[in-house]
C-alpha cells in the first residue's frame, strides 16, 4: 500500500480538495493531509491572543476562520445532507476552540488548539469523498501516533496501534489521517513541530511497510538550485536519502528533513510530485546513487562563522573537545567545522547564546566572528576517490571570497561558506557550470 500526503496548499480550497480527490481515488491507499493553507498560522495567532489574555483578539481570528471554512463548505459539496454534515463537524470544532477563550490558556490548551487545523481538513475530505461514493475512512491520529518522553516519535507503538485500526477496517478503500498531530508519553495532544505532516507519512510508511512514500506539493520535485534566486533550474529527477536530507536541512524546503529518517531505514522510496502536474515523475529519493553525479545545490542563511586560534591547540590533545563542549552547554548546535593545526573554525545558525559562547571560547584562544555568512552546499555523489569533483566546485567559485570549505564529512557533500552578499552570485555560477552548459 502507498501513503500520499498533501500539504496545505494543495488543499487549500475547495476545487484543490476536489483535485485531491482525483488523485487519491483508485488503490487502496493511506491519505495524510495537513490542514488548508494558513488555518495553522491563524490557530498560533487565537493562541498568541489568549495567552495575552485577550479573549476578544482570539474570538476575532475565530470568527474570520470559520466564516472561511463555510464558504469552502458551499463550494465544496453539492447535496445539502452533505454540506450539514460538513457545516456539523466544523461547528464542532470551532465551538471547541471557542471554550479555550474562556479559561486559563497553557503550553498544553495550545497544542490542542494546533491540532485542530488537521482534524478540520481531514473531516472535510472524508466527508466529500462519501459523497462522491468512496468507502473512505478516518483513521485518527491521536490513536496511533505517539512521542516518547524524548518527544520522539514511538515506532513500536505506531506500528502496533496503526495495522490494529487498519485490521479494524480492512473492508475500506480508502484511508484518510491527519497529518502533525499526535499523542505524547503521558496522552496528551501534541504534535510533530510545524511542517510535521510529511514526518507522519513516513512514520506511517515505516509502520506499515509502505511500497512508496508520495510528497504532494505544488513544485515539480526539488530542483537542482533554488529558483527564487538562480535562473534556470531544473527538477532532480533522482537523489539518494543522504542527498535529500543534505538539500532538506540546507533550505530546500519542498520536504521537512526529519521525514527522510523512517523512510531510509526501512528502505522506502519517496516521491515528490505535483498536483498541479500530477503526471510530471518529480523527484525520486531512495537508497540508490546515481554514480559519478552532482545532484544540486542548496543554501542556509543567517550563519555565524566563529574562528578559534590558539598556540596552546599545537600538538596538544583534548582542544576540539573543549571547545565542541562550549556549544554544547549552550546548547548551540555546529553547522560546518574547518579545523588547521593552530585554529578551528565552526558555524551556527542559532545566535542566541553567541555572546556567552565568545566569552567562554576566549579562555582557550583569540577569537573571530563573521556574521551574515551563508553556507553554500554541493549535493551529489562526492566519493571521495571520484576525481575533479571538488576541484571543480571550488574553480567555479573563484572569483567569490570564500570563508570555509568542508569536504569528507560525507560522501555527498561539499559545503563552502560565503558572504550572504555573495550567495546569487555564487549559486548562479554553480548552477551554469554544474548544470547549464
Ligand atoms: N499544519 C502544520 C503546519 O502548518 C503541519 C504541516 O503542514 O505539515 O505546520
Ligand atoms: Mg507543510
Amino acid at each position: 500500500m502507498k501513503v500520499l500526503k498533501f500539504g496545505g496548499t494543495s488543499v487549500g480550497s475547495a476545487q484543490r480538495m476536489k483535485d485531491v480527490a482525483k488523485l487519491i481515488s483508485g488503490d487502496r491507499k493511506i491519505v495524510v493531509l495537513s490542514a488548508m493553507s494558513g488555518t495553522t498560522n491563524s490557530l498560533v495567532e487565537i493562541s498568541d491572543y489568549l495567552y495575552k489574555k485577550n479573549p476578544d483578539g482570539a474570538n476575532e481570528i475565530i470568527n474570520k476562520l470559520s466564516q472561511k471554512y463555510y464558504g469552502h463548505i458551499d463550494d465544496l459539496y453539492s447535496t445539502a445532507e452533505y454540506k450539514q454534515k460538513a457545516k456539523d463537524h466544523v461547528n464542532g470544532i470551532f465551538d471547541y476552540i471557542r471554550t479555550f477563550t474562556k479559561d486559563l490558556f497553557t503550553l498544553f490548551e495550545e497544542r490542542v488548539v494546533l491540532a485542530q487545523g488537521e482534524l478540520l481538513s481531514t473531516g472535510m475530505m472524508n466527508l466529500y469523498m462519501e459523497e462522491i461514493g468512496v468507502n473512505s475512512v478516518l483513521l485518527p491520529a491521536l490513536e496511533y501516533m505517539r512521542t516518547d518522553k524524548n518527544a520522539e516519535p514511538d515506532p513500536v507503538y505506531i506500528k502496533e496501534k496503526l495495522n490494529a485500526l487498519l485490521e479494524q477496517e480492512n473492508d475500506a478503500d480508502l484511508y484518510i489521517t491527519q497529518g502533525y498531530i499526535c499523542r505524547n508519553a503521558y496522552g496528551e495532544i501534541d504534535n510533530l513541530q510545524r511542517g510535521g505532516s510529511d514526518y507522519t507519512a513516513s512514520l506511517i510508511g515505516a509502520a506499515i511497510k509502505a511500497s512508496e512514500i508520495q510528497i504532494w506539493t505544488d513544485i515539480d520535485g526539488m530542483h537542482n538550485n533554488d529558483p527564487r534566486i538562480v535562473d534556470k533550474t531544473a527538477p532532480v529527477r533522482q537523489l539518494h536519502f543522504e542527498e535529500a536530507a543534505e538539500l532538506a536541512y540546507f533550505g530546500a524546503k519542498i520536504l521537512h528533513p526529519t521525514c527522510i529518517l523512517p523512510a531510509k531505514l526501512n528502505n522506502i522510496p519517496v516521491r515528490l510530485l505535483n498536483t498541479m502536474e500530477p503526471e510530471a515523475p518529480g523527484t525520486r529519493i531512495s537508497n540508490e546513487t546515481e554514480k559519478g553525479k552532482i545532484k544540486a545545490v542548496a543554501a542556509k542563511d543567517n550563519i555565524t562563522a566563529i574562528k578559534i586560534k590558539s598556540g596552546r591547540m599545537l600538538l596538544a590533545t583534548g582542544f576540539l573537545r573543549k571547545v565542541f563542549e562550549i556549544f554544547e552547554n549552550h546548547q548551540t548546535p555546529i553547522d560546518m567545522v574547518t579545523t588547521s593545526e593552530v585554529g578551528v573554525s565552526v558555524t551556527i545558525d542559532n545566535r542566541k547564546r553567541l555572546d556567552d559562547i565568545v566569552d567562554d571560547l576566549k579562555k582557550y584562544g583569540t577569537v573571530t566572528v563573521d556574521e551574515d555568512m551563508t553556507i553554500v552546499c554541493v549535493v551529489g555523489d562526492m566519493e571521495w576517490d571520484n576525481i575533479g569533483f571538488e576541484a571543480s566546485i571550488v574553480s567555479v567559485l573563484k572569483d567569490v571570497p570564500v570563508r570555509m570549505i568542508s569536504y569528507g564529512g560525507s560522501n555527498y557533500n561539499v559545503s563552502l561558506l560565503v558572504k550572504a552578499t555573495d550567495k546569487q552570485k555564487a549559486l548562479q555560477a554553480l548552477s551554469n557550470h554544474l548544470f547549464n552548459n
